[in-house]
């Protein structure tokens, strides 16, 4: 076995690497770019080298200078995780040549698979049923619109390079074939240099259900059952499963068998998932799936195969690459109970699933598994951590099993729905009503699920009187009262040379509450608002409903959902002004794209100052009056959440 090994990777996976190797008393070494110099993986390795720049392109694509902090450090092998340089035969080729051991397949079955044409006819050959269609050489219009009539419509055109659902159309009848052909390679060539397209015939009801496959260097490949991925929004996983809801024991037996058959066919070595595109129009049924395309690498959704095998799958593709032969024969694998992996991204599921950035000022996950349950929390970020523009925006899986579906689900419901996360905006709330829907519970999924029920799963109702008071309360600086003393100590904080009633303006979005609270001889809180008045003991809010501070605002907690608040502070405000100006802050973490005015420029207001770059994204920062720019940030600068931007003198 290895005594020391590199893990090419950031964020939960190389947490989640660290952990294994650990536990087998293996050292490990980090890598980290600029923007992850302070994080959690880089904490928890026992060494950790910095490689570069936040891009990916300077730090955690360059290959050459992974591979240098490697040999540098004496770590033997190298873990990819996922993502990244994982799946890229070329670094594994210059792995090798320096030395070291890729602990993953080689480069060979990389590029078997790299191709989806050329996979499907491997595939094929093989035995393994793949989605009817033409997955030949030519490329000639006649030719394809020729291919999609006999395939019969609808049918799916997919770059052959293609990844991540670029470069694939959807075709409804001939007259549409033309334009969507011209779109599918224009958006191949542009993101893959490849326009090379496939046809398929477009599956009705689709489900996605993948197969975990694992092989070794004395020839041996076995399964670990399948999971079912069919909840996806954008054709991107959101919550996923083991085993596949509805699954018959002839279905399994056939799809798992065909998975086998397709990791022999190429002398896989390693952790590798077969995808097959399910046909559910009917049920579950052995002649109805297809193998779609094969990943050569272990899968952001692995917890839940680990859940109900009880296999550590880091441990075997260490134990593998390190030569041994698989830990277990295919008869000694079981599979035992549910489990689902909820992905929780800093996203704002109302706008589209857009990205977010931020800082995790509050996180917190639930302390201990649900009743009934087991429970694991994968994550790579701690409270006071940056969600930063650079890399992807999850913030945890939750991962949940208990003996069956049900059970399960509502176990997954109920870990959501104490997961607290303030700073940022996270899908939470969109997770919950997911796995709370009708057709969801019931497993009958696909992946056109989310998609049709978009604006009912992604809505938020805006905060109850009772909650805008909760933040009232919170933001007023009342204490938890520890014994029943009197209020003015409960609220020592002003007290002493203020009087005990407080006027505290919130902003939610665009709309703006006042109230006043009043602090009681009985230690209570009044919360008097426009038109309604509460009565609350500051300690009382546990009850319903959780709160908690963070700069600038304060975040109410009402199930899964999080109503965020912010506080105009008036002190912060006369500092302000007391440093020189007003100070235009940066309202996450992101590029300075462009500087539209100078040191000693007079504006007026509305005028636009600077472009700030951020989830790829340009936001245009304008003056809110008239002024005379006394500071600005450079062009190219990297800023972090409230960095002042602009500061400008009044006049
Ligand atoms: P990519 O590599 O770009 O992610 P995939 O081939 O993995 O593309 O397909 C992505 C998703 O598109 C699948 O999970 C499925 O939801 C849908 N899909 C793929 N092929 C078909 C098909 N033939 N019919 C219907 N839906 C499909």
């Amino acid at each position: 076995m290895f005594s020391k090994i590199l893990i090419a990777n950031r964020g939960e996976i190389a947490c989640r690497v660290i952990r294994t190797a650990r536990r087998m008393g293996i050292k490990t070494v980090a890598v980290f770019s600029d923007a992850d110099a302070q994080s959690m993986h880089v904490a928890e390795a026992d060494e950790a080298v910095h490689i570069g720049a936040s891009p990916v392109g300077e730090s955690y694509l360059r290959g050459d200078r992974i591979i240098k902090a490697a040999l540098s450090t004496g770590a033997e092998a190298i873990h990819p995780g996922y993502g990244f340089l994982s799946e890229n035969p070329d670094f594994v080729d210059q792995v090798m040549a320096a030395g070291l051991t890729f602990i993953g397949p080689s480069a060979d079955s990389i590029r078997a698979m790299g191709l989806k044409d050329a996979a499907k006819r491997l595939m094929e050959k093989a035995g393994v049923p793949v989605v009817p269609g033409w997955h030949g050489d030519g490329q000639a219009l006649v030719l394809l619109a020729g291919k999609a009539r006999e395939i019969g419509y609808p049918v799916l055109i997919k770059a052959r390079a293609g990844g991540g659902g670029r470069g694939m159309r959807r075709v409804d009848d001939p007259d549409g074939f033309a334009d969507a052909l011209a779109g599918a390679k224009r958006e191949a060539k542009a993101a893959f240099g490849d326009d090379a397209v496939l046809i398929e015939k477009y599956v009705e009801k689709p489900r996605h259900i993948e197969v975990q496959v694992f092989g070794d260097n004395h020839g041996n490949a076995v399964h670990l059952f399948e999971r079912d991925c069919s909840a996806q929004r954008r054709h991107q996983k959101v919550i996923e499963e083991a085993p596949a809801p509805g699954i018959t024991p002839e279905m399994r037996a056939a799809i798992t068998d065909a998975a086998v058959k397709a990791a022999l066919a190429i002398g896989y070595s390693g952790a590798g998932t077969i995808e097959f595109i399910v046909d559910a129009s009917e049920g579950l049924r052995p002649d109805r799936f297809w193998f779609m395309e094969m990943n050569t690498r272990l899968q952001v959704e692995h917890p839940v195969t680990e859940m109900v095998t009880g296999v550590d799958l880091v441990e075997w593709q260490l134990r593998v690459a390190a030569g041994e032969p698989l830990p277990l024969a295919q008869d000694q694998i079981r599979l035992d109970g549910h489990a689902f992996e909820a992905r929780i991204y800093a996203e704002d599921a109302a706008k589209g699933f857009l990205p977010a950035t931020g800082t995790l000022h509050h996180l917190r996950f639930p302390s201990h598994a649900p009743r009934g349950a087991e429970m694991r929390v994968e994550t790579g970020v701690r409270q006071g951590d940056a969600i930063s523009p650079f890399y992807d925006p999850m913030i945890a899986k939750l991962v949940v099993k208990a003996s069956g579906r049900a059970t399960a689900l509502s176990a997954l419901v109920e870990a959501l729905g104490e997961t607290e996360i303030a700073g940022t905006i996270a899908n939470v709330p969109f997770l919950v009503a997911l796995a709370s829907d009708d057709d969801f519970a019931s497993g009958d999924v696909d992946t056109g699920l989310i998609g049709r029920k978009q604006e009912e799963l992604t809505r938020i109702a805006p905060p109850s009187p009772h909650v805008d008071a909760l933040a009232a309360l919170a933001a007023s600086g009342a204490k938890p009262r520890i014994s029943a003393q009197d209020p003015w100590d409960a609220l020592s904080g002003y007290a002493h040379f203020h009087p005990v009633r407080r006027r505290v303006d919130l902003r939610s979005g665009p709309d703006e509450v006042s109230f006043s609270v009043t602090a009681r001889r009985d230690g209570r809180y009044e919360i008097a608002g426009a038109d309604s008045s509460m009565l609350m003991a500051a300690d009382d809010q546990a009850a319903d409903a959780r709160t908690a501070r963070w700069p600038g605002h304060v975040t109410v907690f009402e199930g899964a959902v999080g109503h965020s608040f912010a506080i105009p502070d008036p002190f912060e405000a006369a500092e302000e002004a007391g440093a020189g100006g007003d100070a235009l802050r940066a309202p996450m973490p992101g590029l300075v794209k462009i500087a539209r005015v100078a040191v000693g420029d007079s504006v007026s207001k509305g005028h636009a100052l600077l472009v700030l770059e951020a989830m790829k994204m340009e936001h245009t920062i304008s003056a809110p009056h008239d002024g005379k720019v006394e500071e600005i940030a450079a062009e190219g600068a990297q800023v972090s959440e409230g960095t002042v931007l602009v500061r400008f003198a009044e006049g």
